[in-house]
């Protein structure tokens, strides 16, 4: 017998709707002493069996449904979701040509806490959640079975882990460590990806589409590509026939790895076509709009800014500032191709910021498309916190 939890009346009601969290202050009484991750059933207070969720003690997500029908949570209950999420993506990796996206996208995938990129046969795990921590075990051996040639290295370096209780953990777990460059391809673009000393997994594959988007804006114009990282979207604006891109990131790293990406294109980058600039973006935007240096696209994708609801107010104006600045330096007519991956910032805020910045720049800006994340970072119907990644292209008179 399994250990139990009985939500407060009433309070089934997102489970009946197949949300996966269950908060602790739902809970009316928990049986038979469940350890950290351990697979807990779920009733209402009166008795009716809902789901099977992991247990988290540490956290105010109490517990995350790992099934709403009874099955074991097992070996070949983590076969069948990564068959399901391999499946789900099978035709997005031929249409995109891919050879790195993610298999597993946490609760959109109905796998909370786990989130699995592959590059090449290199699997890449973050287990972030008590009850994914539990299973590593039964996730490895599924992984091997669905991918005999998989090799898994781990990445929980994640700070959301203490609110689990769990430690920041990384390393090989299975086959061979990866090197410090694997190759993907992405719509014909070659990308490094550097899987141990990257941020997160190693690379952002969910802005693949919307850099595929961006190529059709950068055609002979001077492009400047703020918070480039290891150069994506660079990458395909040189792609596009920019005339000139300038890659601007903190990360020396980073931006070593994107001027070899370029080279690894073969992209012509003589004659300072790409330059890969150390510079704090924030500075870097007021020292070109105080010396009258003007762009005609500017990519805006700047890393998370909101972790928490108390610091949404601060994220704000962080995005507003960024976008204003980005505004104050294109030419009339210049595009602003611009994001943010705060999922607590939801599409119509960031509309409304950039809106705001609009005004602050004095500049007249259209909204003219929209973008999301890449195809296999889908969202559930049933867990809409899954859709975090808006864009928006803007023409700013
Ligand atoms: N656009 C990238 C992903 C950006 S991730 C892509 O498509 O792959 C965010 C990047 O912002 C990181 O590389 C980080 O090093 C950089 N960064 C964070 N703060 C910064 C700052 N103040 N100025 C410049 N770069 C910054």
């Amino acid at each position: 017998m399994s250990a139990a939890i009985y939500l407060a009346k009433g309070r089934e009601k997102s489970l009946k709707r197949k949300h996966p969290w269950i908060f602790s202050r739902g809970i009316e009484r928990t049986e038979g002493d469940p350890q950290l991750g351990e697979t807990v059933d779920v009733f209402t207070h009166d008795g009716k069996w809902l789901a099977k969720a992991a247990y988290s003690p540490a956290s105010q997500i109490r517990a995350r449904v790992w099934s709403f029908d009874n099955v074991a949570i097992d070996r070949a209950f983590f076969i069948q979701r990564f068959q399901s999420a391999q499946m789900l993506r099978d035709d997005i990796i031929v249409r995109d040509g891919l050879t790195g996206y993610r298999l597993v996208a946490a609760e959109s995938d109905g796998l909370p806490g786990i989130t699995i990129d592959r590059y090449q046969n290199f699997f890449v795990c973050q287990l972030l959640s008590a009850g994914a921590e539990f299973h590593k075990q039964n996730i490895i051996d599924a992984l091997i079975h669905c991918f005999p040639e998989c090799s898994i290295y781990e990445r929980s370096d994640v700070a959301v882990r203490k609110k689990e209780g769990l430690e920041e953990r990384t390393g090989l777990l299975h086959g061979e460590l990866p090197p410090s460059s694997v190759v993907i391809e992405e719509n014909g673009v070659k990308i490094s990806v550097d899987i141990i000393g990257g941020h997160k997994t190693g690379f952002y594959l969910d802005q693949r589409d919307s850099r595929q988007q961006a190529m059709k804006y950068v055609q002979d114009k001077e492009v400047l590509n703020c918070f480039s990282y290891t150069g994506g979207f660079g990458l395909y604006a040189l792609k596009g026939g920019a005339k000139r891109v300038i890659n601007a990131d903190v990360s020396q790293p980073a931006l070593d790895m994107a001027k070899f990406n370029a080279q690894l294109n073969e992209f012509d980058i003589s004659k300072k076509r790409a330059v890969f600039l150390n510079a704090d973006v924030f500075k870097l935007l007021r020292e070109y709009r105080d010396q009258g240096t003007q762009f005609d696209v500017v990519i805006m994708d700047p890393p998370k800014f909101a972790e928490s609801k108390a610091q949404l107010n601060g994220a704000c104006r962080g995005y507003k500032d960024i976008n204003m600045l980005a505004m104050q330096i294109l030419r009339p007519g210049g595009t602003l191709l611009t994001y943010s991956c705060s999922g607590l910032m939801d599409q119509v805020l960031f509309q409304k910021i950039i809106a705001d910045a609009a005004l602050d720049a004095n500049r007249q800006v259209k909204f003219v498309e929209r973008f999301e994340q890449a195809a296999d970072h889908p969202t559930d119907t049933a867990y809409p916190e899954g859709f975090y990644l808006k864009g928006f292209a803007c023409k700013v008179m």
